[in-house]
């Protein structure tokens, strides 16, 4: 890259954005090595409650604008910037400013649906969005694609699946197949009676990547493969039957689409997010870096395996979502949310996550919820009102943790 990029991080304090910071950090470095203006130029951050580091990559990086979405720590943050030339905003009002502020490049890094209303906000101006946040798709589905497509942007994704099949997707209209392979999570290999008594602690113990703490548990149902389910049918026009799961410790190969002649192409990787983060941030040129590389022959052996509905039934959930469209993907990941926060705080067991979406579901169907998405108004309404029957769904069970 010759040219200078300016670059929006939003979520810059969580796991995607510290990566997005050092896949930053090694190109400046390198350019500034070679005698090359600087790869890229950081416009604006945003984190939710960690003033503090925000306020340090505010200082490391020089960016003009950081924004805070909980205003609670505002004073603190304010007071660790004095001196310093950066404007600073708090509230989600603020997060929305940062998106909007003219950069090339904006990282859709928040965790959840928080993160939908910001990254709108740098579709409608037309920046390039490399997307990390795939509740955010989820969740407003092909109204986002529309702001995308009205702004006059682009998506590239950073989810290593999407990240892959993008990479080796040339002949979208001579797809047979697209693969997304899933590592399977910490319970891969375990007895149902075991994950019914999973902790916190072990189902954010992802053993292949190290993720936030929403995304973790997400792996450990599989519902993170059935949100990705439904991201690569939206992104790559792909209906639901033309996607496979494939379940593929290792993790090795990030996914495969499989063509009308009996090609199949893949890509292959270490398990760093900081790999597809440089090349959806690069895109279309490809960035040097330092990541792992890959050494087949020390690996050895790459397995596979189908997945298991049966101790995972998130993913059937998520197909159910996707093949009834308008509102249900946005009701499974309101209360997929709802579920797994209640999850980490210890009010409901592993197995009630998949349930409580399961009943959420059935109940928003009853009540007539899962109707077409006009626009953007029925989204919230949708997201909130199911927001509102899982917590009475969480509020049922009795659990009382070990
Ligand atoms: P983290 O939990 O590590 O980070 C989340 C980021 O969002 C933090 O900066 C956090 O700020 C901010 N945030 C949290 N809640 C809010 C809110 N309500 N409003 C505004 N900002 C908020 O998550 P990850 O980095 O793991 O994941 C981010 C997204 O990327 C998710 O959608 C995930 O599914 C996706 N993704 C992640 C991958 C990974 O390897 N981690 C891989 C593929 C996709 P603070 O630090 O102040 O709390
Ligand atoms: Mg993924």
């Amino acid at each position: 890259m010759t040219q200078t990029k300016s670059l929006t991080i939003l979520g810059a304090t969580g796991s995607v954005g510290l990566a997005t910071l050092d896949v930053v950090a090694e190109a400046n470095e390198r350019a500034r090595a070679a005698g090359q203006p600087k790869a890229f130029e950081v416009v604006a951050l945003t984190a939710h409650q960690d003033w503090q580091g925000l306020a340090e990559q505010a200082k490391a990086t020089g960016a003009r604008f950081v924004a805070l979405g909980d205003p609670r720590h505002g004073d603190k943050l304010r007071a660790a910037l004095s001196g310093q030339a950066v404007e600073i905003g708090l509230g989600p009002e603020a997060l929305i400013d940062a998106a909007a502020l003219p950069s090339d490049v904006v990282m859709a890094a928040i965790v959840g649906a928080a993160g939908l209303a910001p990254a709108l906000a740098a579709a409608r101006r037309g920046a390039q969005i490399a997307l990390a946040n795939k509740e955010c798709l989820v969740c407003a589905g092909a109204l986002f694609l529309k702001a995308v497509a009205d702004g006059g942007g682009t998506i590239l994704p950073v989810d290593s699946e999407h990240n892959a099949i993008f990479q080796v997707l040339d002949r979208s209209d001579r797809v047979e197949k697209l693969i997304l392979t899933a590592s399977g999570g910490p319970f891969r290999t375990w007895t149902a009676e075991a994950i019914a008594a999973a902790t916190p602690e072990q189902a954010v113990a992802h053993p292949n990547w190290s993720m936030g703490q929403k995304i973790s548990v997400d792996s450990a149902t599989l519902m993170n493969k059935g949100l990705e389910l439904i991201e690569a049918a939206l992104l790559f026009g792909m209906p639901e039957h033309q996607i496979d799961v494939l379940v593929h410790p290792q993790s090795v190969i990030h996914s495969l689409v499989a063509y009308q002649d009996g090609s199949v192409l893949a890509q292959l990787g270490a398990a760093d997010m900081r790999i597809p983060i440089a090349h959806a941030l690069a895109w279309p040129a490809r960035l040097i870096t330092s990541s792992p590389r890959l050494d087949l022959a020390a690996i050895g052996k790459l397995d596979f395996e189908p997945p298991d509905l049966q101790r995972f039934p998130a993913l059937t959930l998520a197909r159910t979502a996707l093949a009834k469209g308008g509102s249900a993907p946005t009701i499974l990941n309101a209360a997929n949310e709802m579920a797994v926060q209640a999850f980490l705080d210890r009010n409901v067991g592993f197995p009630e996550i998949a349930a409580i979406v399961s009943e959420t579901m059935e109940e928003a169907c009853r009540l007539g919820m899962d109707a077409a998405l006009g626009d953007l108004d029925d989204v919230y309404a949708a997201d909130q009102a199911s927001r509102a029957i899982a917590v009475r769904q969480i509020g049922k069970r009795n659990f009382v943790s070990a």
